[in-house]
């Protein structure tokens, strides 16, 4: 939009209107395929699975409310079946802000029980029917999706879902293309994030889905948390150098570090509680 050629005021004002009208519509969403029964439903909010069997489509997670007709045009491109389970990753709103809407499509939604919690206390619509505290499986058309918690990161409720026939699995944001948000209001923690991807690593799987980005390899998701633990010691370090937190916010070096280059905000929101964090 070429304001700078509009000369009136009041042509401004109109522009910015329609500015704020047009970034209010749902962004358009596109359909990436990683197997011929499951597909990534990309764009405005966190990747959605959607996996589709001769019972029913799993979903996982379900973007913001405006989002679920989208969401679910996409899955009836896909699957003359309904929706049968959501399963979250955590409770922000990008992930779902559309359960409310599916759980009156009759779909059962699944998370874990801080995730649960966590939109409880936000008193977040939607909330999950049915919760687990360290694995649950999900049964549908001689399919099956497990759901696994291995302790805080990005929230204190995260899941990592597995779809072991197809040796993919989905993250939620405990894997960003990016740096990465540590939620400490939802109990996050940079250094539990570590040795829970540790832990991720060790399932059998070729294929990520990440909260946020393309889809990626396991190769990936391995670097990226040497990645995070890479910034960790070097914060460490600055620490015991005796740098303040602003200083070593300066000096840290993420130039050498693949898909941690671009400054983000969410990470600006998670430096202090890092930085507080080290050396407990
Ligand atoms: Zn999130």
């Amino acid at each position: 939009m070429k304001i700078k050629y509009v000369r009136s005021a009041g042509a401004v004002v109109f522009l910015a209107g329609l500015w704020v009208a047009l970034s209010q519509q749902p962004a358009e969403l596109t359909v990436t395929k990683v197997a011929d029964d499951l597909h990534v439903i990309v764009g405005s909010g966190g990747n959605v699975a959607v996996y589709t069997t001769e019972e029913g489509v799993i979903l996982v997670d379900d973007k913001f409310e405006q989002n679920v007709p989208q969401i679910l045009e996409k899955v009836s491109g896909l699957s003359s079946k309904p929706v049968k389970y959501v399963l979250n990753t955590h409770q922000h709103g990008d992930h779902t802000g559309g359960n409310a809407k599916l759980l009156g499509h009759g779909a059962d939604v699944i998370a874990h029980e801080n995730a649960r919690a966590n939109m409880d206390r936000g008193k977040m619509p939607g909330l999950p029917r049915v919760t687990f505290t360290e694995s649950a499986g999900v049964h549908l058309g001689g399919k099956q999706v497990k759901a696994w918690h291995w302790g805080a990161g990005h929230t204190n409720g995260d899941a990592v879902i597995q779809f072991p026939a197809l040796r993919t699995i989905h993250t939620g944001d405990l894997f960003v293309a990016g740096r990465p948000f540590i939620d400490y209001s939802s109990g996050g923690s940079g250094a539990a994030w570590v040795k829970t991807l540790d832990a991720v690593l060790k399932l059998d799987f070729d294929t990520v889905i990440p909260g946020h980005g393309p889809v990626m390899k396991k190769a990936d998701l391995a670097e990226w948390r040497k990645s995070f633990a890479t910034v960790q010691s070097r914060l460490l370090e600055l620490k015991r150098q005796g740098k303040t937190e602003q200083e070593a916010g300066g000096l840290l070096r993420f130039d050498d570090l693949p898909r941690w280059e671009s400054a983000s905000r969410l990470w600006e929101r998670s430096y202090a509680g890092l930085w507080r964090e080290l050396e407990r």
